[in-house]
């Protein structure tokens, strides 16, 4: 699994769930952000989408 903004690898927690988070475009299509851009942008969702363009 990547991040959807930088592109880097995101490690997995040993069940397997990514270590990051989720969040939806306006196509309703699942992202993956990692903590760091998480806290880059200050978990503000446009902006993020905004990023990933
Ligand atoms: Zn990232």
């Amino acid at each position: 699994m990547k991040c959807d903004i930088c592109k880097k690898k995101i490690a997995e927690t040993f069940l397997g769930k990514p270590k990051g988070t989720y969040i939806y475009d306006e196509n309703h299509k699942k992202k993956l952000i990692c903590f760091e851009c998480e806290s880059r942008y200050k978990s503000d969702k446009s902006k993020m989408l905004e990023a990933m363009k």
